[in-house]
Order: structure tokens, then C-alpha cells, then sequence
């Protein structure tokens, strides 16, 4: 994939330009700036831009003004808001903080990388005493808002601890009136109708993986307890949806989300995944690629693909969503919906794995069941190979400023900075990009793994093409696409 542009007139002139980057979209040049501003030019008309040589008529001066690529007559200042704007996670602090109920899990699934263990090791569970500082801490937060995250292992084996974080973290926020938000993400095969009742009844938000049909999600999802995992899953997605709809809760807003791991099964049955995903009424199917790490980096011989197999299996999972949504069916791929908050919308989604810098310590916080602390659910799997170098402190000894100012957490951000990175600092990609350090880290052993034509960046390259390209060639696409973007807050819904 080649990301170079030959000039023949290369511009003398700078001073009529504003600060932009280019590069290669579909045969055309794309621009973009750090405002997210972005467009497509032909290639003389690229040209004209440089040497100053576009007609005050031509159709595209007006756009090129007002999103800050010519100088003259752009508001500047408009501008420099718009970057605030796209920036302005920066100033808020961890959001988003991850609880580690305990590290037993029911399942073994084929590519975990969650550090599991079997379901007699007691010793891997959150004490009560160790949630309460758990809370004491994420509540001291920057952040108006606050959204707790319980994972595992399966963190239904201690649904108590859950409990007692949902509650207390409630009682503390009448004096600290953050908007708060539960959200658990569980395999579903622990579940129990009292569990059930008790989650439906205060709000948490309910995340689970399906892999697809019973095909590719047995093979992938193994039940260590034997039985079909598939079916549980599915009795409990519509359980839930079911209840949503009885309880007067919008179903656009209250249903269960469920992520997909693609494994090698599922090139195999792609569409079959998104069609069981339709059939259940989910209506945001997030596509995601294996990590080769974990016990995926064990199973990777069968259950792995190269990354253009995946970039190609996105390409026609994304043309078949595209086409489902024209025939009325209202179904959001999960990446694209990423990228095209940050493309056509003033606002960055803040979602913490694709950010400038990444959000690992300054958009997230994990607590493992101990009660040591991590910038990211990803430092905590490195500690369990015997590598502390991520741990930011614990929720006994350390303070919040000790944590959120630690030395790790500023190497993080500066790693994931893609203003200064070297080739990131060019790409035209930047405002729409994001590196995860840790991840280079796991790969590689190096927090600046992350170079251009890595796996993870021509992915990232790939995506953002296909979507600018979509835009541009398929009118009937851009609806669909700015109804991808809309975000209603369910906490002002129920
Ligand atoms: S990781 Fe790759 S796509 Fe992303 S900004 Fe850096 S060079 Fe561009």
C-alpha cells in the first residue's frame, strides 16, 4: 500500500496555506487538518491549491477557506475552537474505569487474553474491602462522567462485588453529582434470572461477545462445563431485549451489545454473523480483528489469518451492512461508526483504543482484582506474565494525583502523541487515528512498535479509505453514515 504523492510543480509559495497533511484517496488527494476539516481534490486542482494558482470561482474555494486549508478570509479563531473541540477529552480526565471482579471464568475461549483462571482459584476474586477502595478512587476522577466497567475472567462469579460497586459508587455520587454509568461485560453463561432482575432493575448496561452462529461461536467459545454456549447466549440476549421492551425502555437505546472476535471460522461465515446479528435486533455489530496475543498467540496456527484476509473480509462484511441499511435495516458497524464521528462531526468520540494521545491512564483506569492499578485492561494482562512495568500503584497505598500523574502514564501519552510521532506527524490519517502503545508493547516489546505499514496502521489507512471513498462515490451512503455518528445518552432516556 503505497502512501506516496509525486508533485510535479512543488509550491515556493507557502504563506496563502494553512496547516494541512495529504495523500492518496481512490486516485484523488486527500486533505486534512488537526479540526478533523478534511477534503477531496483532484489531482490539478491540488495543484492550483499549492502554487495559488485556484480560480476565486473555482467550487472548492469556499470549503477550502472555511476549514482552514487557505488562509485568506478563514476565521482563524473558529478554527482554533474547533481543534479545543475535537481535543477537549484532554482536560477531563479518566472516564472510564475497569473493574476486574475476579479472574475465575466458566469458558475458555480460543483466543483469550484475559489471564483467566479455573473456577476453584478463590484466591483471583476481589475482596469487599479492596471494591470499596476501588471506588473510593475512580470517584475521584476529573471527569463528569463516570462509567464503570466489570470484566473478568467472568465477573458474574461475583456478582456481590458488583453489587457493592454499583451501590456504593451510587451513595458517594449524591455528593459528587457525576453522570454515572454500569456497564458489564459478560459471557452471558453465568447468568441467572435473579442476576438478571437485579441488572435490569438498576441500569447497568450489558455488553456480551457473540462470534456468530453456533458454528463459529462453539469453536471459538469453548464452555469448559460442557453444553452449547451458543444457546445460552442467545436465551439471554432475548431475554433481555424482551424485558427492555416490557419495561417502556426505548430499544434503540436499551438492548444488549454484543461485540464479535473474528477468528479464521468467521471469514467463513461472514455473512451469516451479521445476518444473526440482525435477526436478533442488535443494532451495532463492532468488527474486530484477532490480537495475536494471549492464548490467541497459542491457537494463532488455527484460528489466525493474515491482516489483508481481514481487511478484506471488513471490506465485504462493511458493503453487505451498507446494503442492508439502504433495504431499511438499521445496523452500525462499530469501526466505521468510530472513524466517522471523527470525520463528520465536530466532537472526537472519546473512545479511548483510537485517540490522540491513546487513553490509557488519562481516559481509563483497570483495577485488578488485588487491587493494583493499571492504565488499561492491557497493562494488567502484561502484569500477569510476571511484567509489572505498567502498574501505576494500588488502591491501598497510592493516592489518585500518585496514579494519574505517574511516569507511566505521561510515557503512554507521549508514545501515543501522533503530533510528534515520526511518519504519524505527516499522515493524513493523524485526525482520524489513533496508537495504542501497550498493544506495540505486547507485540513487540516496544511502546513505539506502532510504525507505518505495521499491521495496526494499515488497517487504521484501510478503513479511513474506504469510508472517504464510500462518501464520495456513493451519495446514498453519506445519510446512512451521519446516522452512524448520532449519539443519544441513555442515561436521559430511561
Ligand atoms: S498509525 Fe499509520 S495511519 Fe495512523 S496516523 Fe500513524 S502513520 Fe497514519
Amino acid at each position: 500500500m503505497t502512501r506516496t504523492l509525486t508533485l510535479t510543480a512543488p509550491p515556493e509559495q507557502v504563506e496563502h496555506l494553512g496547516f494541512f497533511r495529504f495523500g492518496d484517496v481512490g486516485g484523488k488527494v486527500v486533505i486534512t487538518n488537526d479540526a478533523g476539516e478534511w477534503t477531496l481534490l483532484e489531482r490539478p486542482d491540488f495543484q492550483a491549491l499549492l502554487v495559488d494558482t485556484l480560480a476565486p470561482e473555482h467550487p472548492k474555494r469556499a470549503e477550502l477557506v472555511d476549514k482552514g486549508f487557505l488562509r485568506d478570509g478563514a476565521d482563524l479563531n473558529q478554527i482554533a475552537e474547533r481543534v479545543a473541540r475535537k481535543r477537549r477529552f484532554l482536560g477531563q480526565g479518566p472516564h472510564l474505569h475497569i473493574v476486574i471482579t475476579t479472574l475465575r471464568c466458566n469458558q475458555s475461549c480460543k483466543y483469550c487474553h484475559a489471564s483467566r483462571t479455573d473456577m476453584d482459584r478463590v484466591d483471583t476474586d476481589m475482596s469487599m474491602e479492596t471494591a470499596k477502595k476501588v471506588v473510593d478512587m475512580a470517584m475521584q476522577t476529573t471527569s463528569p462522567y463516570v462509567n464503570f466497567e466489570y470484566q473478568g475472567g467472568e465477573p458474574t462469579v461475583r456478582f456481590d462485588v458488583i453489587q457493592f460497586v454499583v451501590d456504593y459508587s451510587r451513595e458517594k455520587n449524591r455528593y459528587e453529582g457525576k453522570t454515572l454509568e454500569h456497564a458489564l461485560v459478560t459471557n452471558l453463561t453465568y447468568m441467572t434470572e435473579d442476576k438478571a432482575e437485579w441488572l435490569l432493575a438498576n441500569d447497568v448496561l450489558l455488553c456480551t461477545s457473540l462470534d456468530g452462529p453456533a458454528v463459529v461461536h462453539n469453536f471459538n467459545r469453548t464452555w469448559r462445563k460442557g453444553g452449547e454456549a451458543f444457546d445460552r447466549v442467545l436465551h439471554w440476549i432475548r431475554y433481555f431485549n424482551r424485558r427492555y421492551v416490557e419495561m417502556g425502555r426505548d430499544p434503540e437505546l436499551w438492548h444488549v451489545d454484543a461485540l464479535m472476535t473474528t477468528t479464521r471460522k468467521t471469514l467463513e461465515h461472514w455473512r451469516e454473523v451479521i445476518d444473526l446479528y440482525v435477526e436478533l435486533g442488535i443494532r451495532n455489530i463492532h468488527l474486530r480483528p484477532l490480537n495475536p496475543f494471549g492464548f490467541a498467540n497459542k491457537t494463532w496456527r488455527a484460528i489466525g489469518y493474515t491482516p489483508q484476509e481481514y481487511l478484506d473480509f471488513y471490506a465485504r462484511a462493511l458493503d453487505y451492512v451498507l446494503e442492508l441499511n439502504k433495504q431499511g435495516v438499521q445496523i452500525i458497524e462499530g469501526t466505521a461508526s468510530t472513524f466517522l464521528k471523527k470525520m463528520l462531526t465536530p466532537d472526537d468520540p472519546n473512545f479511548v483504543d483510537l485517540r490522540n494521545p491513546v487513553g490509557s491512564g488519562t481516559g481509563q483506569i483497570a483495577y485488578n482484582f488485588d487491587g493494583n492499578i493499571y492504565p488499561s485492561d492491557e497493562g494488567r494482562m502484561i502484569a500477569a506474565t510476571g511484567d509489572q512495568l505498567f502498574k501505576l500503584g494500588d488502591v491501598f497505598t497510592s493516592t489518585y494525583d500518585e496514579v494519574v500523574n505517574h511516569p507511566t502514564v505521561k510515557a503512554l501519552a507521549v508514545a501515543s502523541s501522533l503530533d510528534s510521532l515520526p511518519s504519524c506527524h505527516t499522515c493524513w490519517n493523524a485526525p482520524f487515528c489513533g496508537v495504542r502503545p501497550l498493544h506495540n508493547y505486547m507485540q513487540s516489546g516496544d511502546l513505539f512498535g506502532q510504525r507505518p505499514n505495521t499491521p495496526k496502521c494499515t488497517e487504521h489507512l484501510t478503513i479511513a479509505r474506504l469510508l472517504m471513498s464510500k462518501l464520495a462515490n456513493d451519495p446514498d451512503v453519506e445519510p446512512i453514515f451521519r446516522r452512524w455518528t448520532i449519539h443519544r445518552p441513555r442515561h436521559e432516556s430511561s
